[in-house]
C-alpha cells in the first residue's frame, strides 16, 4: 500500500481538488490511503473563531460564516446539483459546531481548540470524498478519530501506538482508495485531539508505519526538497536523495519541509518518503530513505529570521558554570523560548533563541536579578550544512556577523543586516 498526503495548499479551491483527482489518475489510486489537511487557510480561520468564542466577541458569528462561505464556494464550483448529499453533510458539520459552542461548559482553551479546528479536516475530506465518488473515483472515507488514539494532551497529543495499530489493521481496506483526515486523533473519551500544527505529515507517517506501507508521498507546490529556501537564496537546487539522518538534521536546524516527528516512524521501518510536485506528479522529486546522505553533494542553507541573541554575564565576574546554565535553561523552558544556538566563554553565556510566544520581556526581568543581560533582537540565524569556505562567505556578505560557530559539517552564523 502507498500513503499520500495532500496539504491545505493542494486543496485550497475547486481547481486544486480537481488537480488532486488528476494526480491520482496519473500515479494510480488502487491500494492507496490519502491523508488530507484542511483546505487553504481554514485552520487559521478556525483559530480566529476560537479566539472570538473565548473573548465573547461580537465577531463570533461572522468568523464562522466566513469559514462556511469559503467552503460553500468550493462546493458550488464542484457540484452543479445543490441537492447533492454533500451540501447537507457540510451543513450538518456547521450545525454541530454551533451546538457544540452553545452547549460547551469547558473553560479549557486547548480542549475547545481541538474540538473546533479539527472540523477543517472533517469538512475537507467530506468534500473531496464526495467529489471523487461523484466523478466516478470510488473511495472509502475513514474517520481518523476512530483509528488514531492518543492521550488527552490537547493540541499536542501523544499517539497510543498499540491501540492505533489495532484500529488501522482492522479498518483500512487494502486494494482500494481510502481517504482520511490529517492532524487528528481522539482520546480515551473519544474527544477529538490534534497532533500539533502542520501535523498531517505525521499522520501519513503513522498510517505508513501501521500498514507497513511501501512508501509515503507528500505532494507539494514545489518540485521536492530544495537545498535552500528560494525566498531567501538564489539558485536553489533540488535534492534527489536525503538519508533519514540528514533529513532529521536539516529539520532540527529549521528546514520546514519535513517535520522530524514524521521521519521517526518511517525510519524505524525504512519506509521511503517522497516529496513530489502536485503540478508535475510524474517527476521523481526528492526521496528520503536509507542510502546516500545527500545527492547531489551540496551545501544546504537554512535561515531562521527574527531570532533573539541574548548574552548573559555574571554580575560579580564569577564563572558561568553548570549550576547557572541549568537554571538558565530551566527558565527558557518555562517561558517556552526555543534555543537555536549556544555559545559560552568563562564569564558570559550567549544563546540565540526563537521567542515564538513573546515571553522574552518576562524572562529578562527574572534573569536580570542574577545576570547582566544584553540582547540583539531581530537577528537571523543561518545554518549551512556541508559548508564550504565559499558558501560561508556568501552568506556573511554585507552582514554584520555577531556569532560564528563551526562544527565538522555545520557552520552557523548569527547576523544583523548591515
Ligand atoms: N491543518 C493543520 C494545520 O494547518 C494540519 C496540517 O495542515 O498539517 O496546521
Ligand atoms: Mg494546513
Amino acid at each position: 500500500m502507498r500513503v499520500f498526503k495532500f496539504g491545505g495548499a493542494s486543496v485550497k479551491d475547486a481547481d486544486g481538488i480537481k488537480n488532486v483527482y488528476d494526480v491520482l489518475q496519473k500515479v494510480g489510486h488502487e491500494d492507496v490511503l490519502v491523508v488530507i489537511s484542511a483546505m487553504g487557510k481554514t485552520t487559521n480561520a478556525f483559530e480566529v473563531v476560537i479566539k472570538n468564542y473565548f473573548d465573547k466577541s461580537a465577531e463570533l458569528q461572522a468568523s464562522i460564516q466566513e469559514v462556511r462561505k469559503y467552503h460553500n464556494q468550493i462546493l458550488m464550483d464542484l457540484f452543479d446539483d445543490e441537492n447533492h448529499a454533500v451540501f447537507a453533510a457540510v451543513t450538518k458539520i456547521f450545525t454541530d459546531l454551533e451546538s457544540f459552542l452553545k452547549n460547551n461548559k469547558s473553560p479549557n482553551y486547548n480542549f475547545v481548540y481541538d474540538q473546533v479546528v479539527s472540523l477543517g479536516e472533517v469538512i475537507s475530506t467530506c468534500i473531496v470524498s464526495h467529489y471523487f465518488n461523484h466523478v466516478g473515483l470510488k473511495n472509502q472515507w475513514l474517520d481518523v478519530r476512530e483509528l488514531i488514539k492518543t492521550d488527552n494532551t490537547y493540541r499536542d497529543a501523544v499517539v497510543d501506538w498499540e491501540a492505533t495499530q489495532k484500529n488501522i489493521s482492522k479498518n483500512v481496506k487494502k486494494k482500494t482508495l481510502n481517504i482520511t483526515q490529517g492532524f487528528l486523533g481522539s482520546d480515551d473519551n473519544n474527544f477529538t485531539t490534534t497532533l500539533g500544527r502542520e501535523g498531517s505529515d505525521y499522520t501519513a507517517a503513522i498510517f505508513a508505519y501501521c500498514l507497513n506501507a511501501e512508501s509515503v508521498t507528500i505532494w507539494k507546490d514545489v518540485p521536492g526538497v530544495l537545498n535552500a529556501d528560494p525566498r531567501y537564496f538564489e539558485n536553489a537546487i533540488l535534492l534527489n536523495q536525503i538519508s533519514y539522518r540528514e533529513a532529521i538534521e536539516l529539520a532540527f536546524y529549521g528546514a520546514t519541509v519535513i517535520h522530524p516527528k514524521t521521519l521517526q516512524p518511517l525510519q524505524k521501518k525504512e519506509i521511503p518518503l517522497f516529496v513530489k510536485s502536485f503540478v508535475n506528479p510524474l517527476l521523481p522529486g526528492t526521496r528520503v530513505s536509507k542510502g546516500a546522505d545527500l545527492e547531489p553533494q551540496t551545501s544546504c542553507f537554512i535561515v531562521k529570521k527574527n531570532q533573539l541573541l541574548i548574552s548573559l554575564s555574571s554580575l560579580d565576574f564569577s564563572f558561568i558554570m553548570e549550576e547557572n546554565i541549568s537554571e538558565i535553561f530551566m527558565l527558557l523552558h518555562k517561558f517556552k523560548i526555543k534555543v537555536t544556538l549556544i555559545q559560552n566563554t568563562a564569564i558570559s553565556f550567549s544563546v540565540c533563541v526563537d521567542d515564538k510566544f513573546g515571553n522574552f520581556a518576562e524572562l529578562k526581568s527574572v534573569l536580570s536579578k542574577k545576570f547582566h543581560v544584553t540582547y540583539n533582537d531581530n537577528v537571523s540565524l543561518y545554518t549551512i550544512r556541508h559548508f564550504t569556505e565559499k558558501s560561508g562567505d556568501a552568506v556573511a556578505k554585507n552582514k554584520v556577523v555577531l556569532v560564528r560557530q563551526v562544527s565538522r559539517e555545520t557552520l552557523q552564523i548569527v547576523t544583523k543586516e548591515a
